[in-house]
């Protein structure tokens, strides 16, 4: 395994990112009534999620959504989703929490689907970020690390469901870049 992040920089990356989003909800007044749904998608997400809502000071709440996304024939409507919120969305701050953006045709998909029910606010938030093959764009407000074409385990993301209990994010040495090894979850 060779390490891409260490536990250190993560870490240090996870509360600077949670200052941020202290910061830029902080000075919303309907807060107390209304907190920041902070949806994490399973189930790469559950390690960061877990650390991230340890750094926020505003008001939250948390729900969890497993989707997976195919790509057919038609652009959009690829999206299975094995896991679904509890409650609508309707009239939420919704903050998507995702451990690694590729294509972005996961997160797109999601998106077009949570903005039909009308939240008050849609944000994504994500640890890591590969924009190199992306090619269905989605606004990220806050980004961890920008990452190359690598494919990476650790820190709740998986290769074969292995390595997720990781605090660091790494490469497994010898895996063929680019594969296909994570359920895409
Ligand atoms: P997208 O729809 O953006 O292409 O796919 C995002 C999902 O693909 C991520 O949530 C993750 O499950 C999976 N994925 C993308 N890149 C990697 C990677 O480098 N390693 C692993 N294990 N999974 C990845
Ligand atoms: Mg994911």
């Amino acid at each position: 395994m060779r390490v891409l992040i260490s536990e250190e920089k993560i870490q240090a990356k996870v509360q600077e990112l949670a200052q941020t989003i202290n910061r830029d909800y902080g000075n919303r007044n309907d807060l107390e009534d209304n907190p920041v749904l902070l949806v994490g998608l399973l189930k790469g997400s559950f390690v960061f999620l877990a650390d991230l809502v340890r750094h926020l000071t505003i008001p939250v709440e948390i729900d969890f959504m497993a989707a997976t996304s195919y790509v057919g024939t038609q652009s959009t409507g690829n999206l299975i989703i094995l896991k679904n919120l509890n409650e609508s969305v309707h009239d939420r701050h919704v903050l998507i929490v995702e451990d690694i953006i590729d294509t972005g045709l996961t997160l797109y998909e999601i998106r077009e689907r949570l903005l039909l029910e009308s939240p008050a606010s849609f944000e994504i938030c994500t640890l890591l970020d590969k924009p190199v093959k992306r090619h269905s764009a989605v606004p990220v407000k806050y980004v961890g690390y920008t990452i190359g074409d690598e494919f990476v385990v650790g820190y709740g993301i998986d290769y074969n469901e292995q390595y997720r209990s990781l605090p660091y994010v790494g490469v497994v040495e010898g895996a063929v870049e680019g594969a296909e090894g994570s359920d895409r979850e």
